[in-house]
């Protein structure tokens, strides 16, 4: 067989075979989407398919290749791994080496204050077990009324029934019956939609956190347990916190006494400039739910990390509910654990946290000064190594192009056309970006300039009338 035939056989076993997650069903299965692209390699911010074309990743894949692609050394410690033991289970006193070692340096990493590690395998079952924790742990106290958990609307949270659920961006409930009871949204701290003209972002957030105290009251604090939020707003459209608002958010949940987990799937490990986003926004959080980064994706591993407050009413509760009754035959997987350590040690030698920092701060600038006068350019927006431009029908007026036009599709489109991978974020007409946190100036000048190539003429192009 060719290469050609084999490849074009090779895509019609994925057709045939693969239910893909988010993606429409029966176009992609009529061809209509064009074949699936086959990856199959990558160094540093580049990926190739399997028909050759390489384009440079500056979404990382899902916002998880942080050390970028075809690191050997993370290869070569899931290899040596395996060959020593490949798996045994955490449950009831048993451990792995790799795991040890890896939840005490993820402890040295933390905010100060945490004590614990669960592991997990994907961001969706560790917010799932903090639900549980939290649960738990007003069982042990003896607050079986304070179960509710409150989210925010565009708030990413994963997408399996619980964690799906504390998702607040309605399209990943409809048809699937989210979200289910119990689980409330609240204000999403967007100053540039959401705001009242006129009203400084000091002022917004203190709006916001009036309104979860307004939800708070409506629903009685004794029925409400946590508040779980993305220190940057993520998939929602990569929205940082506007001035003030973890300073007005966190008195009002320790007024009543609902704990907050920091959901730090994208913020952890560094893609901020800083090793959590809680450490940068001064959010002190009861619980954090880390995954992504925490391996750079070369193996499935998250972890829900818990504060020592918590740890301590977890470990009270053994006397009244016996052994902790949750777990999963991967938690604390030897592979993943070894691939984490392997990662993590890689950030600390390259010092990628403030290297992130730096050039965070440079692709920040750059993405302002190139974007943020052309046409059809609501915001520009991000930190770190996140960043995102939102088109808008009329800047003025501040009008929505019509949905069916598909804006950020086409231009993330374009993007792909001059080799660039951004993401077409799921809540407007909103281009994504980020980078692997190795990425380089240069590597920087290059996504910019190409991005900028490929939307110009569109923009440049296009009408104002939202329809
Ligand atoms: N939380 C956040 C903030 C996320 O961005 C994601 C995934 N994009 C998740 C949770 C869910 O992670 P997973 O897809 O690994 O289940």
């Amino acid at each position: 067989m060719t290469a050609e035939l084999m490849l074009a056989s090779l895509e019609a076993a994925d057709r045939a075979s693969i239910l893909h997650p988010f993606t429409p069903l029966r176009a992609f299965a009529a061809g209509e989407m064009g074949p699936p692209r086959i990856i199959a390699g990558g160094s540093g911010i580049r990926i190739r398919d399997k028909r050759g074309v390489e384009l440079i990743d500056a979404f990382s894949g899902l916002y998880c290749v942080n050390v970028g692609y075809g690191r050997t050394e993370i290869a070569d410690a899931i290899h040596a791994q395996a060959t020593e033991l490949a798996y045994y289970h955490s449950y009831a006193g048993h451990s792995s080496e790799p795991a040890i070692l890896l939840a005490q340096k993820m402890l040295q990493w933390a905010p100060p204050g945490m004590a614990k590690v669960f592991f997990g395998l994907s961001g969706s079952d560790a917010n799932e077990t903090q639900v549980k924790i939290v649960w738990y742990y007003n069982n042990v106290l003896g607050r079986p009324e304070k179960k509710k958990i409150i989210s925010r609307l565009r708030g990413y949270h994963g997408a399996t029934i619980v964690s799906g659920s504390l998702t607040g961006l309605p399209f990943y409930h409809t048809a699937f019956d989210l979200p289910v009871g119990g689980i409330l949204h609240t204000t999403a701290p967007h100053h540039y939609w959401n705001a009242e003209p006129g009203i400084d972002e000091a002022a917004f957030s203190r709006r916001c956190a009036q309104d979860l105290e307004d939800l708070i009251q409506r629903e009685g604090a004794d029925t409400i347990a946590a508040f779980i939020a993305e220190p940057v707003l993520g998939t929602g459209g990569l929205i940082p916190p506007p001035h003030g608002y973890w300073e007005a958010i966190q008195p009002v949940l320790r007024k009543h006494d609902i704990l907050l987990i920091a959901d730090e799937v994208v913020c952890g490990f560094g893609r901020t400039g800083a090793n959590f986003g809680s450490t940068l926004y001064g959010i002190e959080p009861d619980l954090i739910t880390v995954a992504k980064g925490l391996t750079s994706a070369y193996a499935p591993l998250s972890a829900a990390i818990v504060h020592d407050k918590i740890w301590r009413v977890l470990e009270a509760g053994s006397d009244q509910f016996g052994p902790f009754s949750h777990g999963y035959t991967y938690s604390g997987h030897p592979l993943c654990a070894a691939a984490g350590l392997a990662n993590l040690q890689i950030l600390e030698d390259e010092k990628l946290v403030d290297h992130a920092r730096d050039t965070g701060a440079y692709f920040q600038q750059r993405l302002r000064q190139c974007f943020a006068q052309m046409p059809h350019v609501g915001e520009v927006r991000g930190v770190g190594m996140l960043g995102a431009i939102e088109f808008v029908a009329d800047v003025e007026a501040k009008t929505r192009f019509a949905p069916e036009r598909k804006v950020g599709a086409q231009l993330a489109a374009a993007c792909l056309e001059q080799g660039v991978i951004s993401r077409a974020m799921p809540h407007g007409d909103i281009l994504g970006f980020a980078p692997p946190l190795v990425a380089t100036r240069a590597d920087i000048d290059e996504i910019v300039d190409r991005v900028a190539t490929a939307i110009r003429p569109i923009v440049n192009s296009m009408g104002s009338e939202a329809a």
